[in-house]
């Protein structure tokens, strides 16, 4: 208790040496005086003077509460990752006190909920407590040195009972630090930032520290890109930030891709933009945000062309997000319920159209080109065929279910679910097609989305399953329920070659020789081939091999996680093997037949001698001209 009890000291200093840095002998201007009067009922004040330990300290203030118990919850999720991430458990030193120091009684009632005692004649009642940031790949919290990351869920407790109360975040940086987000800041105080409400602020992550900011005007809509460095010392310049990373570049494709979903939308939905960009080794995924997004990425990205590429496309997904779930938002996920799973069986329009959409935008926006976009179609075609789980998950299933299975992978997934990111790009593919090809070329998928967009905003109630399929058969001009029964809410086979006639693109399966396998995937571990997945009814299934089991011998010489699959191939077909392994540190042995595994891949290309109407469709689809 002694610990919290200096924290909380500690906490009021930096608040009082705050509002003297703020105040000073200064006259304040009206401007400033107006919007401190009165204080707002909810106030953080966040401490990153010891960032450089992953320590973040919160003092969260509340006025105005009236005397008895009141609850206090961390998220346990965070919007956009459909997974319990049980933020709490970097949550320590909880204090609780009077506005005038009076400790007050602050006990947990469950993994993140508090209750906290209120005495009559508290104006305010103040909750101390630590952070310790550590936790960058899944964009939640993260500090060291030269930065602090808040995704706002992961740091930000909150009172249900004032989560629509306006608030203020007071930032207390080290020296040279500066702040990048979506949110306004506080007129009053340049290290202070302010929300309508506590669902505003978790949909708005804070970056503060050292990084690049480039500004830019998309037709008059400010626009910003932060760029944090990893790992550079503060103060050091990155010494080579790759010879792709060209401030006026950047922009322009940014605009470019803004521009391409914009008017599929007809109009950018928010005042102010803000790309948080974190380069580091290993970087990657991202996440959408209200009028902001957060997207991790390698040095590599701005090093080599096809890394550059690849970084576009997050981008792209992130931004069309924007509409697609951060305002048109699927029945389940709104209003958020932060303390628990929130279910949908639309994620695969939230996240599978989006997919779809985000290499649309990029071949419209011409910074992919159109033998590079054909090769992604020809990706989805190829990953839906190949995978086992596609005759055995629908794309509903795969949405309700993401809390427990995309996102919790077993591994036995790849035979029993599929990825609603790609079925519901998948599917997206088919939809616009049909839609193309049943209004000759007059409506597509772009339709149903600014319909939903404009029929479903924020401030108004959640898309349904129903609406979406009614938006569908508006744009198409007849029914295509026998869609939606088959391949969405089933897992019939889906008849890809039928809908991309539709824009003159044929499928076709590349030649390419079988190969000699057992159906298993291995990984090296303990000086053997560790199986890491079975393929189900394979010759390793009917082995009775399993995840886990430890292969250090084929037909009696060593073997190892990296070459287990390339020695099998090389073998002649129908041949046996004989597989000496480890199951739980006992010495078996099997004898395997191998099986024949199809290779090469499908493929879309583009018809020899289009219809005037399939090259209509597929210009207006790709925004690019047919010319081969
Ligand atoms: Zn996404």
């Amino acid at each position: 208790m002694l610990g919290t009890s200096v924290l909380a000291i500690a906490i009021t200093f930096m608040m009082l040496a705050s509002c003297a840095a703020l105040g000073g002998s200064a006259p304040e201007s009206p401007a400033a005086r107006q919007h401190r009067e009165p204080p707002r009922r909810v106030e953080y004040v966040v401490g990153l003077t010891d960032a450089r330990t992953q320590t973040i300290s919160v003092s969260l203030i509340l006025r105005a509460v009236p005397p008895g118990e009141l609850e206090l919850c961390l998220p346990v999720w965070r919007p956009g990752r459909y997974q319990i991430l049980d933020m709490a458990g970097t949550v320590s030193g909880v204090f609780a006190r009077s506005g005038d120091g009076e400790p007050r009684d602050i006990r947990k009632v469950e993994k993140a909920t508090w209750m906290v005692s209120v005495a009559p004649g508290d104006d305010e009642i103040i909750v101390d407590y630590r952070v310790y940031a550590n936790s960058i790949g899944d964009r939640t919290r993260h500090a060291d040195d030269s930065h602090a990351f808040l995704s706002p869920a992961s740091v930000f407790m909150y009172a249900p009972s004032m989560r629509q109360e306006p608030l203020v975040v007071r930032l207390i940086m080290p020296e040279g630090w500066r702040i990048a987000t979506g949110l306004e800041r506080d007129p009053g105080d340049a290290s202070a930032i302010v929300a309508r409400d506590y669902d505003i602020l978790v949909d708005s992550p804070i970056e503060a520290g050292f990084h690049d900011l480039i500004d830019f005007d998309v037709d008059g809509t400010p626009h910003q890109i932060a760029v944090w460095w990893g790992g550079v010392a503060p103060g050091d310049k990155p010494s080579r930030r790759g010879k792709l990373f060209d401030e006026k570049k950047l922009s322009e494709d940014f605009t470019k891709i803004i521009r391409a979903q914009r008017d599929i939308f007809g109009s950018l939905p928010y005042t102010r933009y803000v790309f948080l960009v974190h380069c580091y080794q290993g970087g990657g995924g991202g996440t959408e945000h209200l009028n902001s997004t957060i997207v991790g990425c390698s040095p590599a990205a701005f090093e080599e062309e096809s890394r550059y590429r690849s970084f576009l496309t997050l981008i792209s997904h992130e931004m069309f997000h924007t509409w697609n779930v951060k305002q048109l938002r699927p029945a389940g996920i709104k209003p958020y319920d932060y303390q628990r799973e929130n279910y949908t069986e639309l994620l695969w329009v939230a996240e599978g159209a989006t997919t779809y959409y985000e290499n649309v935008a990029l071949v419209r926006a011409g910074l992919i080109t159109l033998d590079h976009f054909l090769g992604d179609i020809g990706g989805l075609v190829d990953g839906d065929r190949k995978r086992i789980g596609s005759s055995v998950q629908s794309a509903e299933e795969s949405s309700f279910d993401a809390w427990i299975k995309f996102n919790r992978p077993s591994p036995d997934h790849a035979n029993t679910t599929v990825s609603f990111y790609d079925k519901g790009a998948q599917l997206s593919l088919v939809l616009d097609m049909l839609i193309r090809n049943a209004s000759s070329g007059e409506r597509s998928l772009d339709n149903v989305m600014r319909e939903l967009f404009e029929k479903f905003p924020l401030s108004g109630p959640a898309f349904t399953s129903r609406d979406f399929r009614e938006a569908a058969n508006r744009a198409a001009g007849v029914d295509l329920s026998w869609f939606f029964d088959r391949h969405v809410a089933r897992t019939d086979p889906v008849d890809y070659e039928s809908a991309l006639r539709a824009a003159g693109l044929e499928v076709s399966l590349s030649e390419v020789p079988a190969r000699r396998t057992i159906g298993a995937a291995f990984e090296d571990a303990d000086g053997g081939a560790r199986v890491s997945s079975i393929e189900s009814g394979s010759a390793a299934a009917k082995a009775g091999l399993l995840v886990g089991d430890i292969i250090v011998a084929l037909n009696d010489r060593r073997v190892r996680g990296g070459e287990a699959a390339s020695r099998m191939n090389e073998l002649v077909a129908g041949a046996t093997v004989e597989l000496t392994y480890f199951r739980m540190n006992v010495l078996r042995r099997v004898s395997v037949a191998l099986q024949e595994a199809k290779g090469g891949s499908w493929r879309v290309r583009r018809v020899g001698e289009p219809s005037p109407e399939q090259r209509r469709i597929f210009e207006s689809w790709t925004g690019q001209a047919w010319k081969e």
